[in-house]
């Protein structure tokens, strides 16, 4: 039966195979997914969650697999005949110099990479889904209180698809710097309910909008307006890398209207210079 350590090498073998590779020809061997359209699409990455394989694509889709109790992925050279019974093979992934060949695989579905977490149990409940529960969300989020606050928005066992921009516009909201330890967040349940009002009122839209103004340039508070005055207090907006690599990301906040821990050595940003 493949554990968890034989998943994340599966895991690593086919990231190292195919990551960054463009697919010369892809062959899905499920009624559903047989016209997936996959080949001229590059590899992104191979990741396991859990039990559970996720190939991601750059069209964003991921190919979700799973080698139950006994699947497997076999990585050959190119023009090399793969092993064993024709019919055991359910997938074929091709990039120029080797092949992927999954056998028996116990699932296999092409999904939206942002629906990952859809596919996988152990995740924390999902800002848009139909599970979703704000109290366990709040207690996940508290099962490490030391963590950064901009971090732990982020940990998809603790609440799943909030991203990066409305991570940084819920923080700017509420007046929370992103280091903040999460368990010194005061109301950290509004925080959550706002996160999900957010992406409630965007999910059927193009743009992203928190501010209330659809205008290009004026979508967002803090996000991606590093050096930018603060909408509010005029301050620029400061910006910083966050997290652990490789999930490490850029967090967007005004120190002013967002007062509390910062990152040491980042430059203070000038004060926007007076008017005449
Ligand atoms: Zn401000």
């Amino acid at each position: 039966v493949p554990e968890g350590d034989a998943v994340y090498l599966t895991a690593r073998r086919l990231d190292a195979a195919l990551s960054g590779a463009v697919l010369s020809h892809a062959d899905l061997r499920v009624p559903a997914f047989a016209t997936a359209g996959l080949t001229g699409r590059t590899v992104l990455a191979t990741v396991a969650r859990g039990k559970h394989l996720f190939t991601r694509f750059d069209d964003g889709r991921s190919l979700h697999s799973h080698l139950k109790m006994e699947g497997a992925w076999r990585v050959f050279p190119a023009g090399r005949r793969w092993p064993g019974p024709a019919h055991q093979i359910r997938a074929v992934l091709q990039v120029p110099g080797r092949a992927a060949v999954g056998y028996r695989l116990g699932v296999l579905e092409l999904l939206p990479t942002a629906r990952e977490g859809d596919a996988v149990g152990h995740l924390g409940p999902d800002l848009l889904g139909a599970d979703w529960n704000p109290d366990r969300a709040v207690e996940r989020l508290l099962r490490q209180p030391g963590r950064p606050v901009g971090e732990a928005l982020l940990d998809q066992s603790a609440l799943a698809g909030i991203g990066n921009l409305y991570k940084c516009e819920v923080l700017y909201l509420r007046g929370v710097s992103p280091w903040t330890p999460v368990g010194e967040v005061a109301d950290l349940p509004r925080l959550v309910a706002l996160a999900r009002e957010l992406m409630v009122a965007n999910r059927d839209r193009w743009d992203q909008v928190t501010t209330g103004s659809p205008r290009r340039g004026e979508r967002h508070w803090v996000f991606e307006r590093a050096g930018e005055p603060c909408r509010r207090c005029g301050r620029f907006v400061r910006t910083a890398r966050q997290g652990v690599p490789p999930h490490d990301r850029v967090t967007y906040w005004c120190p002013t209207c967002q007062p509390g821990p910062a990152p040491a050595g980042s430059p203070v940003p000038p004060r926007r210079p007076p008017r005449r």
